[in-house]
Order: structure tokens, then sequence, then C-alpha cells
């Protein structure tokens, strides 16, 4: 059945456009490029180039893609550590090219930012009129706007988020009326600007050529809204439709861990919480179970498929055996793929034990006759926006949050989905110090509030 899918791959490749050398040289100046899309681009390249120099048995190309995966992927925080133990396996290699010298690199950084994205050239005031002026003209498809409202702390939180080049720095914009205005790099080409106040204002934005502009509270406001009346609704198309699938649920408890936490309530807590913010935004969000009850594993994914889901989030927790639980702990991400490394098989177990009638559905091994090339790309790039957005707010309130990294294994919850689809692995409840926080609110907010980022980030981007 691999042979088959490498088959199809090296067809699919060797008949494209680009020669391998081609690819080697684009993907060698996307990892500088240190945009994440880019590397990202590079990462997939490299793989699809690699399973080719398998079934060629090139060793040369074997040798530069298992560099270029390392490389890349290590900077995505995907776990490439069986790439890595290949390329160290292989005998002495020269032909590797050598890391460019650090000024050539910062060169090439400018070359291409310069040429694709806008940088932001000024901020100023009109009245009540906030202008965002960039040097060159933008588009509103470059702005996702959305809002917040942190109904404890009485906050309304207004976000653009815009796609631009590097800022270096992150600035606050004053006005008397309005409490915070801040305008910071929210990652390699997004902008982020948001609007705090403790009570509710009313915010217009309108594009005009290469400045954004963002009406508050006046009569500059009601202009703007009259004006995109009359545009045509380019907003709407951007709330989609997403499946959220808390684990296990009734006579399946999940995971038992420290204390007895038990992993169905705890998944059910994250999920409930993703579920709250992502509706506040705008999205449509349907949960696989509404309540603590049973529901089949090859049910989860026909109601996404059913549900027509723009993309399936299945959450779970990790444990392992009493003897281990002190030392393991970490976030992880899956993704489904036909990987058998030990650890995804050792996950993937655990996770599928629960209704193994389902497996007999699909047969043994026939599911890997159900993955979508596509499809294991897309998910893939929907595992490391979520990784990183749960890494990326944790890490600001907590300490020793740990990067399991992105992998890629075969769970049978995923099995089926027609759309992109991920099993986030939100921690260890065997782990005593990761279990405490799993079932503190404030920690399942923020884990929560990091998954819902990672899904904007995700749509934004693709
Ligand atoms: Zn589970």
């Amino acid at each position: 059945m691999i042979r088959l899918f490498l088959l199809l791959l090296s067809f699919f490749i060797a008949s494209g456009l680009y020669a391998n050398s081609e690819i080697l040289k684009r993907a060698q100046k996307q990892v500088q490029s240190g945009s994440a899309s880019e590397i990202f681009r590079a990462y997939n390249d490299y793989k699809s180039l690699y399973l080719h120099s398998v079934v060629e048995d090139d060793s040369e190309l074997k040798a530069q893609c298992l560099d270029g995966i390392v490389k890349s992927g290590n900077k995505l925080h995907i776990d490439v550590t069986k790439y890595e133990a290949e390329l160290k396996s292989l005998p002495k290699i020269s032909y590797i090219q050598p890391e460019p010298k650090a000024n050539k690199v910062t060169k090439r950084l400018e070359d291409i930012h310069v040429e694709v994205l806008a940088k932001l050239k000024s901020t100023s005031w009109r009245g009540e009129t906030l202008l965002i002026e960039f040097d060159k003209s933008i588009s509103s498809d470059q702005i996702n706007y959305f809002t917040l409202h942190d109904s404890k702390k009485k906050k309304f939180r207004y976000v653009f988020d815009i796609k631009t080049s590097m800022l270096t720095s992150s600035q606050n914009i004053n006005n008397n009326q309005i409490e915070k205005i801040k305008i910071a790099q929210f990652n390699p080409n997004t902008l982020r600007l948001v609007i705090e106040n403790n009570s509710l204002i009313k915010v217009a934005y309108n594009v005009d050529n290469s400045t954004l502009e963002i009406a508050l509270n006046d009569d500059g406001a009601s202009r703007i809204v009259e004006k995109k009346r009359e545009e045509k609704v380019t907003r709407s198309n951007k709330s989609k439709v997403v499946v959220i699938d808390p684990g296990h649920g009734g006579t399946d408890p999940g995971a038992i861990g420290h204390k007895g936490y038990r992993e169905k309530i705890v998944v059910f807590n994250i999920s409930k919480e993703l579920e709250n913010i992502l509706k506040s935004r705008g999205h449509t969000v349907l949960m696989t179970r509404k309540d603590d009850t049973f529901v089949k594993l090859s049910r989860r994914t026909q109601f996404a498929n059913d549900k027509k889901a723009d993309i399936f989030v299945s959450i779970h927790a990790n444990a392992v055996p009493a003897a281990k639980a002190g030392n393991v702990h970490g976030i992880e991400c899956y993704f489904l793929s036909p990987s058998r490394s030990e650890r995804a098989k050792r996950a993937a177990a655990q996770e599928n034990s629960a209704d193994m009638s389902d497996m007999n559905m699909y047969g043994k091994d026939s599911y890997l006759n159900l993955l979508n090339h596509h499809n294991i790309l897309a998910s893939n790039k929907l595992a490391i926006d979520l990784q990183r957005g749960m890494l990326g707010i944790l890490n600001k309130k907590y300490s020793g949050i740990k990067d399991g990294g992105v992998r890629e294994g075969p769970f049978w919850v995923l099995v089926g989905a027609q759309m992109p689809s991920v099993l986030v692995e939100v921690g260890f409840i065997s782990h005593p110090k990761e279990a405490e926080r799993l079932v503190n609110s404030d920690y399942v907010k923020m884990m929560a509030r990091g998954l819902a980022d990672g899904i904007e980030r995700y749509f934004v981007n693709n």
C-alpha cells in the first residue's frame, strides 16, 4: 500500500513543471526567507522529493532532502527525529550545501518581504478616524477583523489582523477616548491591531488604496458603514464551519490520570471554551457530543462530513502508566497519515482502543486507501497552526510548557474525514503538574484561546 502511495507521488513529481534541482533551489530559498508559510512549502517539497528519492534509489537526492526536512522541520516545531536519524545513518556526505553566511540571509529576507507584502508606514488621526498607512496599496482580503468580548473583565476588543511584512517593534497609539490601542507583529506576516475598551464602541473600517481607515464612535463610523453596505459583502464568507470533537464520553472515560481526573471531562471543558470563543468570532461551531454521552468514532467524522465542516478538531488528553507519570508531559498535535513510528503507534493505540468495532469497518490496513494527499498536507498545516497557537499563548503565562511537536499517526477517529482534521493531545493527565493545570479554569481558557487563534490563523492563510 505504501509502495503505491510512493509511486503515485513520484509520478506526480516527475510530471511536474520543475526538475528536482529547481525544486531544491526554490526550497532552500524558502527556508531562508524566514516566513512560516514559505518554510512550510519547502518542508512539503523536501518530503515529496524524499519519497521520490526512495523510489528512485537516488542517495544524493535523499541526503539533500533529509537535510532540508530536518532544517525546515525544526523551524516549524515538527517532529523530524526519524529523518534526522536516517540522515545521520547515511555515509559521510559532502554534497550538502553549506549554511549561507549571515549577511546573505539578511539580504534575501529583505528582498522577499519587500517584493510580496506591504510595510507599515505611519499611523495618524483624522478626527476620530485612525489612519494606518502602508507603503503600497492593500486590499480588504488582507484584513481579518473580529471582535472579542471578555464579560468577566468587562473588556471589549476589536482586532484587525493585517497581512503585511515585518514590523520591528510593537507600539501603542494614544487616543483620549479609547482605553488602549496597540499595534504589534502577531506572526511573521501578520500585523495585529487591537483596540481595547471597557465599554462598547462603534467600529467601522474601510480600505482606501494604501490606507486602512478605522472610524471609532463618531459620524465617521456611520459613513463608513454606509459605504461598506454598498460594497459587495466579502466578510461573510470568512465565517467557517468548525466541528469540535471532545474525545470519549459516556461509558468511555478515556484516560484516567492523576487524582482520578478523567480525560472525557477535561477535554469536554476545553472544547466548550473553544466553542464559545469561535462562536463569538462569527464561526459556525458544532460539537460531536453536547454532553457526557458515548459517540462511536466513525460517527464523529461522519457528522463533520454531513455538516460540510471546513475543519475537524478532535480534543484529547494523553496519559502514561503510573511508573512514568512524573516524567512524561507536553502538548502534541497529530494528523492522520500512514506513519507507523513507535510513538505514533503508542498514542494511536490508546485513542483507538475506545471503540474497536469501528476498525472492522475499514479493515486492518485498508484505511490507507482513504488518505488523500491534499488532505494530509492541509491537516499538517492546521496541526502546525494549532500547536503554535497553544504554545504561543500558554508560554506567556506558564513556565515549563513542553512542545511535544506536530506528529503524524494512524488515528481512527480522523479516518474518513473529508476536510483537514487534527487530533490535539492537550497534555498528560497522568502528570501531576500538567493534570492540575488541565483542570484549572484559567489554563483551560488560555488553551482554548490558543486553539482558536491557531484556527483563525489557518483560515487566514488557507
Ligand atoms: Zn483520548
